[in-house]
């Protein structure tokens, strides 16, 4: 399970109560009730795949691209699992036609969950990044775009981001037969064709379980639920 990797932050699915949910029994010590893995995982790695391709890379390889340099690959930092959890209300507010002003003050909420710390606000992979109001409006549209896939991005951006997504998704592959790709199969085209091949097929499989509109509207009525008790 992705949550088993991650830096520790929970995010109650019932009354988005933050980092209250026990990561044994799964129970949220806030309102009592027991997150559902499957659904928790589903939201999460969605909400994880929008934020890195859809604002992380896109945003490394434009400011390569403004560089002059549009060939190197990266290998992101680990970056703040809250990060994760305001895409998820982005994505939900989007797909619902939230008003825009109840999507911020969602992700604001998050913000505000974490320990303020200036040093970080113009760091990319950290929720602080958020606490400037203009780098919430950018991370929504992004969001936004990146569900839409990515019209009107430069092509050679867009490729940039799909080829990193099949290169995950051969690691991926990779480590759940627990080898690593051998040095003959990165030298040899033929091999890596076919486990270029293979990563897309498997890629286009796993975006297909994406989570249901249902699990969209549980969150959604959560943002709700939040904005009308703003303090
Ligand atoms: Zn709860």
């Amino acid at each position: 399970m992705i949550w088993l990797l991650d830096d520790n932050h929970r995010f109650c699915l019932a009354c988005a109560a933050i980092d209250k949910v026990d990561s044994t029994t799964l129970v949220c010590d806030e309102c009592g009730s027991k997150q559902d893995p499957v659904q928790y995982n589903s939201l999460y790695s969605f909400g994880a795949d929008c934020v890195e391709y859809g604002q992380l890379y896109r945003e490394m390889y434009e400011r390569d691209k403004a560089n002059g340099n549009a060939s190197s690959r990266y290998s992101l930092p680990p970056f703040d699992q809250l990060l994760i959890f305001a895409g998820v209300s982005a994505i939900s507010g989007i797909i619902g036609n939230l008003a825009y002003d109840t999507i911020k003050a969602a992700i604001q909420k998050i913000v505000k969950s974490a320990k303020k710390d200036d040093s970080k606000q113009n760091d990319l992979f950290s929720i602080q990044f958020l606490r400037k109001e203009q780098n919430i409006d950018v991370f929504i549209d992004n969001i936004n775009l990146y569900l839409q896939g990515l019209p009107g991005v430069d092509p050679a951006v867009k490729a940039a981001i799909a080829e990193e997504q099949i290169v995950h998704e051969m690691q991926r592959m990779a480590a759940l037969r627990k080898k690593p790709l051998a040095t003959e199969e990165l030298l040899d085209p033929v091999l890596m064709q076919k486990a270029f091949k293979k990563a897309i097929i498997s890629l286009n499989k796993r975006r297909a379980i994406r989570p249901t509109k249902k699990q969209f509207k549980q969150v959604l009525s959560l943002l709700k639920n939040l904005n009308s008790h703003q303090d």
